[in-house]
């Protein structure tokens, strides 16, 4: 059942990257939905938890699309407690495709527990997906926000910045030798175990092309962000 809501006539209850659909108003929504539809959503929303991310407490996932084309999320969020779990919030709220990330990220603050939101690539009645730039940190397993891919483009990789922080300037300064060697270096650089000929850095952009890329925490200013528009420039090999 494709749900599509106009959400002119709901109250909604904004936060940094979402709105939730407010206490009375979550019940007019609701009144919409048949009963096994609502029961289906909610055990996705733990299947996702649990799937995408071992540990997590809190799932999201899509169960419509707005008018204005954003999606809306049925989020069921879990609590510990001595005899087990038990789930202690179950809401809708909406958000845009490309903020998914950091809803996600809005919510582990707020409930103080991992969270792990299920979006999948785009059925016919959704956006395209945009890639987007995800953060890498060790042990943590990266959750695709949109169903595109992720590559990791940090030092673990050849698509590492072989520029550091401190011994070669700033962040914006690495950055910025970062995109002069690749647009235009000749020179060979090492990255981590890499030795790295920046032509077949050029040679081989499509790769990344549909990617999202990890790399450090988005917001930061990173080479990642260079490669994400160059690698949605490039030709399909
Ligand atoms: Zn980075």
């Amino acid at each position: 059942m494709p749900l599509k809501v106009d959400l002119s006539q709901f109250g909604l209850k904004p936060f940094r990257c979402y709105a939730r659909f407010d206490n009375g108003q979550e019940e007019k929504l609701r009144a919409s939905f048949d009963h096994r539809f609502a029961m289906k959503c909610f055990v996705d929303a733990l299947e996702a938890a649990s799937a995408h991310r071992p540990g997590a407490l809190i799932g999201g996932v899509p169960i419509g699309e707005s008018t204005d084309g954003q999606i809306l999320f049925q989020i069921t969020c879990l609590q510990k407690k001595e005899n087990g779990i038990a789930c202690d919030d179950f809401f809708t709220a909406v958000c845009r495709r490309d903020c998914v990330e950091q809803f996600c990220a809005e919510l582990e603050e707020q409930y103080q527990r991992p969270a792990a939101i299920y979006l999948p690539a785009s059925g016919p009645q959704l956006v395209k997906p945009r890639a987007v730039r995800l953060h890498h940190r060790r042990g943590v397993k990266l959750v695709s926000p949109n169903g595109l891919p992720v590559k990791c483009v940090d030092r673990t990789s050849r698509w590492g910045n072989p520029f550091e922080i401190g011994r070669d300037g700033t962040r914006e300064e690495v950055v910025q030798k970062y995109r002069e060697w690749f647009l235009t270096g000749a020179e060979p650089k090492k990255v981590g175990r890499y030795v790295v000929d920046p032509q077949s850095l050029r040679d081989r952009i499509h790769e990344l092309r549909a990617c999202n890329l990890a790399c450090c925490q988005p917001g930061l200013p990173c080479h990642a962000d260079f490669l994400l528009e160059q690698a949605s420039q490039s030709e399909v090999a």
